[in-house]
């Protein structure tokens, strides 16, 4: 039996959350949703979005189920179990999916306690792999965001931590080299250990096939009782190939999250949207995009069903992240030169610090870290007007006060 909605938001992530309760502030009639969703809860964010969002009078919530075929032409999706769902209108929300080293081909990758972190059933396996290993030793692979996250979380959790990663510095797609020495620094006087320049070849396990020694390329061996790998990861839009056209690794949308597909939608990670204030094509894999863009499709087809329009979507990078108690966050665009200001020093009781990126004579991105949440209008606004700069070491002695009376 083919069972038939008005709308199918598929993913249960992030966006798919942000879609549905917008849906329902829009208005829903009973059994016109559905979200379909690989996982066993209701979408989640990884931040704030809590299930009481969603209405389940007005959604069917159809988990652990994994569509594996998509005909966009028939309007049709079937999942692994066999079942077909057909809409009118699709939302195509399914993020993003970890890269493995055993897919990558290091040796010994699939060894027991080598963990990866996307949904909350990763989270719940790791915590109990922490309960398990008391006081252990933890190998987090990768300095990214999820790799620079896990290693505080573990290190609070009392284990012994090492972070490994190839870069010469870490968080290093964004942040400066001043910016990580802080991070490096701050990560080292509360006892986590850094390991950059290098790479994981292989791991070794004991007689219960649990993780047992992490081996690098420079030939050094680590004892490790858990690792946690955060290497990258990848859209998934696999299901869709051939189908929709796609462009930097997703699937090409306009301003409204339209695909070339008529009343095929894609937001959060898998969309590569137009970027009005860069005036170029992009795909981000931010919370905040996430959320917005799933607000803003939805406002589109609930304004075309009533012949009205809404406007462009018009995003402003956002980028944040809070770990050992210090929040930083980055709005705009992080090319050209930097200018570093304030206290960034991790000895420091209170730091607190900026770095602005200029390009063309225009400041075009800002950076705050420490406990300022004060400064975080002012930083985002700063990158939206991309106001000129004539004087760079005035910026410098300026700091927050530039941002503040723009
Ligand atoms: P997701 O949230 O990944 O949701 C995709 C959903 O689709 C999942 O439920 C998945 O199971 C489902 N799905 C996929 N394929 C199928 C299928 N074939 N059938 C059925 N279901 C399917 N961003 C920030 O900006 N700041 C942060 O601090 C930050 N921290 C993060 C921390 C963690 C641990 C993680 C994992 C991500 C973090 N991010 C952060 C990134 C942010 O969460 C993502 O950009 C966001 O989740 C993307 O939302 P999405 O809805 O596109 O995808």
């Amino acid at each position: 039996m083919v069972k038939t909605f008005k709308y199918i938001i598929l993913g249960g992530g992030v966006a798919a959350g942000y879609a549905a309760r917008e849906f329902a502030k829009q208005g829903l009639k009973p059994g016109e949703l559905a979200i379909i969703s690989k996982e066993a809860v209701a979408p989640y964010e990884r931040t704030v979005l809590s299930k009481s969002y969603l209405h389940p009078e007005c959604i069917e919530l159809i988990l652990s189920t994994e569509i594996v075929k998509a005909d966009l032409a028939a309007k049709s999706l079937t999942s692994a179990g066999g079942e077909t769902f057909s809409y009118q209108i699709l939302l195509i929300a399914t993020g993003s999916t970890v890269i493995r080293l055993s897919d990558l081909g290091v040796q010994g990758a699939d060894a027991k306690n080598i963990f990866y972190f996307r949904e909350i059933d990763d989270a719940d396996k790791l915590y109990e792999a922490i309960k398990a290993k008391k006081n252990g030793k933890a190998v987090v692979v990768g300095g990214e965001h999820i790799g620079m996250e896990l290693s505080a979380m573990l290190r609070c959790n009392n284990l012994d931590v090492t972070m490994v990663y190839p870069e010469p510095w870490c968080m290093s797609r964004l942040f400066t080299s001043d910016i990580a020495a802080f991070n490096e620094g701050y990560y080292a006087k509360k006892g986590v250990n850094i390991m950059k320049r290098t790479v994981v070849v292989g791991f070794t396990a004991n007689s219960d096939g649990e993780v047992k020694e992490v081996k690098l390329k420079d030939g050094r061996v680590l004892e490790a009782d858990i690792v946690v790998v955060g290497d990258g990861i990848r859209p998934q839009t696999a299901l869709f190939k051939g189908q929709v056209e796609e462009e930097k690794g997703g699937i090409k949308t306009d301003g409204f999250f339209k695909t070339s597909v008529p009343n095929v939608y894609a937001v959060g990670d898998v969309a590569t949207f137009p970027v009005k204030l860069y005036n170029e094509l992009r795909r981000v894999e931010y919370a905040e995009h996430a959320c917005q863009s799933a607000r803003k499709a939805v406002e589109a087809i609930k304004a075309a069903e009533e012949g009205k329009t809404v406007e462009e979507y018009d995003y402003l990078p956002v980028l944040y992240s809070h770990q050992f108690g210090h929040a930083w966050e980055f709005y705009g665009d992080n090319v050209g030169d930097t200018v570093l200001f304030g206290d960034s020093s991790p000895e420091s009781s209170i730091p607190k610090f900026g770095s602005y990126w200029i390009k063309d004579g225009k400041v075009v991105g800002a950076f705050w870290q420490g406990r300022i949440e004060e400064e975080r209008d002012a930083m985002a606004y700063v990158a939206r007007v991309r106001p000129s700069v004539q004087n760079v070491d005035e910026l410098a002695r300026e700091g927050f006060s530039f941002a503040r009376k723009i």
